[in-house]
């Protein structure tokens, strides 16, 4: 886990905040894609048990499986999380879990804008 400074905009306005992010290298890509791809393959061999269902479930997990594999493989970083400011209102913005697709949005609960984040380069 590091914590990364973040630039958050609305329109013209800036402020500065923090966020957690969590960075994954190959092995660590490796072993959350095959966990992910073993428990759909799982649930597909559990699903062939079910009457009837089993048509849709067993392909169903397969490829979610294979979607899962895939999407663990591509993951390089999560956003576990932070705080900031709001440029316009000054309230304080909580970043939520979710991945590192830069950049984020959020809404403000005050002023009901959406605040883009970037990551700040300039303190990185
Ligand atoms: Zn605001």
């Amino acid at each position: 886990m590091v914590t990364c400074p973040v630039v958050i905009k609305i329109d013209q306005s800036e402020a500065h905040g923090d966020v957690t992010v969590q960075q994954f290298n190959s092995s660590q890509r490796w072993g959350r894609a095959l966990k992910s791809l073993g428990l759909f393959w799982l649930a597909a061999a559990a699903a062939i048990l079910i009457p009837v269902a089993h048509f849709v479930l067993v392909p169903g997990f397969f490829i979610a499986g294979l979607v899962g594999f895939s999407k663990g493989m591509s993951t390089e970083e999560i956003v576990l999380g932070g705080t900031c400011a709001c440029p316009k209102c000054n309230s304080q913005i909580t970043i939520s879990r979710s991945a590192a697709k830069w950049p984020l949005s959020e809404p403000c609960m005050k002023c009901r804008m959406n605040v883009s984040i970037t990551r700040s380069p300039a303190r990185n």
